[in-house]
């Protein structure tokens, strides 16, 4: 399988010019990908872009929005440098009611000074009538200046043009090596990450940087453990000035995002000591939403005073903030003495197997007309819904195609039903699974 590298566009601009309502429009899927559990909710601030020229993760810097005592500007430019260092291309969203404002001046010139690539999208436009404001904007320095409104949906089709245009190709990455598990170890910054990767290394090769304002980038390892071969992944922890953590560290999420691209397993680390944040609830959602296969490890457990006691709150606390994780493994570690190393990889193999699993097409079919003997297809209109057949296309995370008269009739509590009775069938407990929906064509 081929996977091609993610893209990431960036959307910035200062409190209600209408960013998430462009966000939630630009991110609004048109095909009927179910994901695995219902819990996965879309997360507000990471969506995908289906597009017919390829597809991008768009970021919403909406949910930075500064708190009273950070100040406006200085959490907006923290945001926006983000923005810039992470994305391929950053959205400019403007007002074009009100014009040009200094914060708008302000964002173009950082925009400027990194050279990013921008598209500006002139919103509130409602009425074609209105472009001439887009002409103020050309003051602020900038090329692509697209008017559009986001509330009725008008000039999206140019926007995601000139965005598409700007996109570097959707590369297409080497095929991951036969049998090597890519293990990304996600989490925030002092989880345990380096230590981790140094205790299975059995040596202090990662030098963590500490000066202020320097990043790390990814890092690949590659290491054997019980005659099998991995890639360790690491995100890189973004250490900088205390003042601008919140951003930073939630933005730390994207670089998780891109790590976890480039893996099949993602290990989830969780400190022990600090709990179970819902920034970890996050990366398990989007790990999901991506197709990772998921392990969570629950990390410095050699600090738990009482053990036993620990494992209970946490084996509840998982189950309450992570019920849509319910059937990926989890354990207590201990990166620092060892403890259950092994089991990790001991997991990852389990896990793998299930993740790079393929079923045959004529037991998919099977698998497909029993489900549907079981428990018909729901009536449709004036017809039943018909589901003809059903073949795996991928696998990392197994992804099925069912073809039917009617893919957008297919109500969610009956491709959940498919879902757990393909993965019932094929022992697939552990991981995400993937079902489409396609119309069958003549062809077909
Ligand atoms: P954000 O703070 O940048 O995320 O902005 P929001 O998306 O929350 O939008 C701020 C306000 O602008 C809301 O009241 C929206 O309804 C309104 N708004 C957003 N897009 C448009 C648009 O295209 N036309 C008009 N007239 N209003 C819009
Ligand atoms: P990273 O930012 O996620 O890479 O975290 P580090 O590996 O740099 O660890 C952050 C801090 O936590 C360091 O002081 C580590 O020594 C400590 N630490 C990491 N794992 C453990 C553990 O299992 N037990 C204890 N007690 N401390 C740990």
């Amino acid at each position: 399988m081929q996977e091609s590298a993610e893209r990431y566009v960036a959307l910035v601009g200062r409190p209600n010019v209408g960013k998430s309502t462009l966000f939630n429009r630009l991110t609004r899927t048109r095909e009927a990908i179910v994901h695995d559990e219902p819990g996965v909710t879309r997360d507000r601030h990471y969506g995908r872009v289906e597009l017919e020229e390829g597809s991008f993760t768009l970021i919403d810097t909406g949910g930075f929005e500064p708190t009273a005592e950070e100040g406006l500007p200085q959490l907006m430019r923290a945001q926006v440098e983000t923005a810039v260092a992470e994305a391929d291309v950053v959205i400019f969203i403007l007002d074009g009611r009100q014009g040009v404002t200094p914060m708008d001046m302000e964002i173009a010139g950082l925009l400027r000074k990194r050279s990013k690539k921008v598209v500006a999208a002139i919103n509130k436009l409602d009425d074609p009538r209105m472009y001439d404001q887009v002409t103020d904007f050309y003051s602020l320095g900038l090329d692509n200046l697209i008017p559009v409104s986001s509330e009725h949906g008008l000039g999206v089709s140019p926007l995601l043009e000139a965005v598409t245009e700007l996109l570097p190709p959707g590369g297409i990455e080497a095929e991951p090596p036969e049998g090597v598990i890519r293990l990304a170890v996600v989490g925030r910054p002092n989880v345990g990450k380096s230590s981790l990767i140094n205790k299975v290394l059995g040596q202090e090769r990662m030098v963590v940087s500490d000066v202020p304002g320097t990043t790390r980038d990814a890092v690949d390892t590659p290491v054997k453990v019980n005659g099998r071969d991995y890639l360790l992944m690491d995100t890189a922890g973004i250490r900088k000035p205390g003042r601008i953590k919140k951003g930073v560290e939630r933005w730390s999420v994207v670089r998780a995002m891109k790590t976890m691209d480039r893996a099949d397993v993602a290990l989830v680390l969780i400190d022990a000591v600090e709990g179970l944040t819902d920034q970890e609830a996050r990366v398990c959602g989007l790990a999901l939403e991506r197709g990772r296969a998921v392990i969570l490890a629950v990390n410095k457990w050699d600090l738990m005073e009482d053990p036993d006691r620990s494992f209970k709150e946490f084996k509840d606390l998982i189950a309450y903030k992570l019920k849509f994780l319910s059937y990926v493994p989890w354990l207590v570690i201990s990166a620092k003495n060892g403890r259950n190393m092994q089991k990790i990889f001991k997991a990852a193999e389990e896990i793998y197997a299930q993740y790079t699993y393929r079923a045959s097409t004529s037991e998919v079919n099977r698998v497909l007309e029993e489900s549907v003997r079981h428990h018909q297809a729901p009536i449709i209109g004036r017809g039943r819904l018909k589901l003809f057949y059903a073949t795996q296309v991928s696998t990392r995370p197994p992804t099925f195609v069912v073809f039917t008269n009617a893919p957008d009739k297919v109500h969610f509590s009956y491709s959940r039903y498919l879902q757990n009775r393909f993965r019932e069938a094929f022992g697939l407990d552990r991981i995400p699974v993937k079902i489409h929906f396609r119309k069958r064509t003549r062809r077909d």
